[in-house]
């Protein structure tokens, strides 16, 4: 293994000591994590290797799986929540896998069994995050915002922006439960604004998403229509929360930079990759690849792989139009008015600035 990466793992495994949380009765929800210090945004709380991992059908696998473990981890296992019914072990095994499983493997096909991260509870206005990093075979859970001392550590097991009945239902139609976290308690006129905002997430997100949207006659066609709605994607995520989930932005500023990097805007791809990393440093740590490749990518996207599917929007790196006011940069880089950009005068800014 070359040295690096040796060093990049270390750090992933040191970084997860001492204990920041202790596994706990927590009221109405069985065992959960609980915090036994504040914790600071963006600081990586786990750091740890699944027991076993199996893919469909799980039938096939798990028997042998379950059987080859230590009675120490077996045990483990066994005492984890169950919320199917069962009348034999294999479908007890696999009542347990699926009430407790978090997806790993390069495509998170996979269901993955941990002693402590399966232990965390969910929570639609989640404090941590969790993220699978196929390359060490870890799964690491970040804060993704301040938690105090004596606070439960909780993870979202849906993916996206729902409102409250599509979460309700969906955490009911697989894990059997009501949630009463503070995002489902709100009273009916904060519940109400915060459910407008989230579909209209949603919905920008199934535009862009959409192969109208991505695909390179959408991108030609409209790419100042795409980047006005990742705006205001970026602008909704910042009104439903005093402390926007870095997921969601992270999401929105990669939209970003593959709409951009795709028609050859180098210019402003680059300055959206700039944007993201620190987004994703909060939930992935430094060490991931994701995080790696897009610090490389924000001092040259044309190196990406797929740079140059057109050259309808090309620009230079350091094409940046240089102004006194930072709204400048921002109207260019988010296309408001293409018109005032015209004939511009552009300056190396990014060079001054990294
Ligand atoms: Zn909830």
């Amino acid at each position: 293994m070359h040295p690096s990466r040796q060093a990049r793992i270390g750090n992933m495994q040191a970084s997860a000591t001492p204990l920041m949380y202790a596994i706990q009765d927590v009221p109405g929800k069985g065992k959960g994590l609980v915090a036994t210090t504040d914790i600071p945004k963006g600081t990586r709380i786990i750091s740890e290797k699944p027991i076993f991992a199996v893919g469909e059908p799980v039938e096939t696998e798990l028997a042998d799986r379950v059987t080859s473990l230590s009675q120490h981890h077996r045990g483990e296992f066994l005492s984890m929540s169950n919320i199917h019914p069962f009348n034999d072990y294999l479908a007890q095994w696999v009542g347990i896998l699926y009430t407790n499983a978090l997806p790993v493997g390069s495509k998170l096909d996979l269901s993955g069994i941990f002693i402590t991260a399966c232990r965390i509870n969910h929570a639609c206005d989640n404090n941590a995050a969790h993220v699978w990093h196929n390359d060490c075979n870890r799964l690491t859970v970040h804060a993704i915002r301040d938690i105090s001392k004596g606070e439960e550590i909780t993870i979202s097991y849906l993916g996206g922006a729902f409102d409250r009945n599509e979460r309700q239902e969906e955490l009911q139609r697989r894990f059997h439960f009501t949630c009463s976290c503070q995002l489902c308690s709100l009273l009916s006129q904060q519940s109400i604004e915060s459910d407008l905002i989230l579909n209209r997430i949603n919905e920008i997100d199934n535009i862009i998403s959409d192969e109208a949207g991505l695909g390179p006659r959408g991108i030609n066609r409209t790419p100042e229509n795409l980047l006005c709605l990742i705006e205001e994607m970026i602008q909704l995520w910042d009104r439903h929360d005093h402390s926007p989930n870095p997921v969601g932005l992270a999401h929105a500023y990669y939209l970003a930079f593959q709409i951009t990097k795709a028609r050859g805007d180098f210019a402003r791809a680059r300055v959206f990759a700039d944007r993201l990393v620190p987004v994703r440093m909060t939930f992935m740590g430094m060490e991931s690849r994701y995080v790696r490749e897009h610090r490389r990518l924000r001092h040259d996207p044309t190196v990406y792989k797929f740079s140059g599917v057109s050259m309808q929007g090309l620009t230079n790196l350091d094409e940046v139009p240089f102004g006194p006011w930072w709204h400048d940069l921002e109207a260019w880089l988010w296309m408001r008015d293409l018109g005032v950009y015209e004939g511009v005068t552009v300056q190396n800014w990014l060079n001054d600035v990294y």
